[in-house]
């Protein structure tokens, strides 16, 4: 299923823009205009190294729920945890929907591991010494354990902090990916629920936010929940969201509702 995240038939001009503009946050072209060299600075700086291991070398992968772009060796532990825990697709030969780019753009590897590798990163500014951050070269058994470490065990984060269930839906609402991937690190539920009964989902799918649909999805929302007025994010969809959640439903097998009368 999830290899086929795209509409089918997704070879089309939306689909071809999509993949070269993923293409460029991976290996950005030179541009005159500024706005894009400012976006290639970012893209040079934080997603051609590995999010990982910090290698240049085959830097061909991303992890769509997580948001980052990691080597090839460090693809392959990814995919070992499963696809609950990292949707690990290849940028050259995976069908990636303009959506899934669109998050990418607005994590890639500094946003994400500033969430990941807080206390790594927090450590390497006080000098400290701390378990940091993985060198390429380390062997598979050194780069097993991180990545178990860092995505699963989740080692480098600070668990203790309270989830602010508000401040959710509204990252949902404002379209704040790095604030909605920080909740999802930080094990929010989904599923909770605001004053109206609706999800986050609901939340990104009234205010027409595609890529807030889409992590959110990608991360295990469900579609089929309804909201105090009995409707399902989809019913409350408004632009660029609609289409979104559309594939989502169609992949998902039809629009059954489940109808929840209490605030979780
Ligand atoms: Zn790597």
């Amino acid at each position: 299923m999830e290899n086929k995240i795209a509409r089918s038939g997704s070879t089309s001009m939306v689909q071809k823009v999509a993949q070269d503009e993923l293409l460029n946050l991976l290996e950005p072209q030179m541009d005159s205009d500024d706005e894009e060299e400012a976006l290639d600075e970012f893209c040079v700086d934080s997603n051609s190294k590995c999010a990982d291991c910090n290698s240049a070398k085959h830097v061909a992968w991303v992890s769509l729920n997580l948001g980052v772009f990691v080597c090839i060796g460090c693809s392959g532990v990814h995919r070992s945890l499963g696809s609950h825990v990292s949707k690990v697709r290849s940028v050259q030969l995976d069908t990636i929907s303009a959506s899934q780019v669109l998050v990418l753009k607005r994590l890639g590897n500094q946003v994400v591991n500033r969430i990941w590798e807080e206390k790594v990163e927090l450590a390497q500014a006080a000098k400290t010494e701390v378990a940091g951050k993985m060198e390429p070269a380390q062997t598979t058994k050194a780069r097993e354990g991180f990545i178990l470490n860092k995505y699963v065990n989740k080692t480098f984060m600070d668990m203790s902090v309270p989830i602010i269930l508000a401040d959710f839906l509204k990252a949902a609402i404002t379209d704040d990916l790095p604030k909605l991937a920080w909740f999802v690190a930080h094990d929010v539920n989904l599923e909770a629920r605001g004053p109206s009964l609706e999800t986050a989902l609901h939340c990104a799918a009234l205010a027409g936010n595609a890529s807030a649909c889409e992590f959110l999805l990608l991360n295990g929302a469900k579609l089929d929940v309804v909201d105090a007025a009995g409707k399902t994010p989809l019913e409350v969809g408004k632009g660029a969201a609609v289409s979104v959640l559309q594939v989502w439903t169609e992949l998902g097998g039809g629009s059954k509702k489940v109808l929840i009368t209490e605030a979780i």
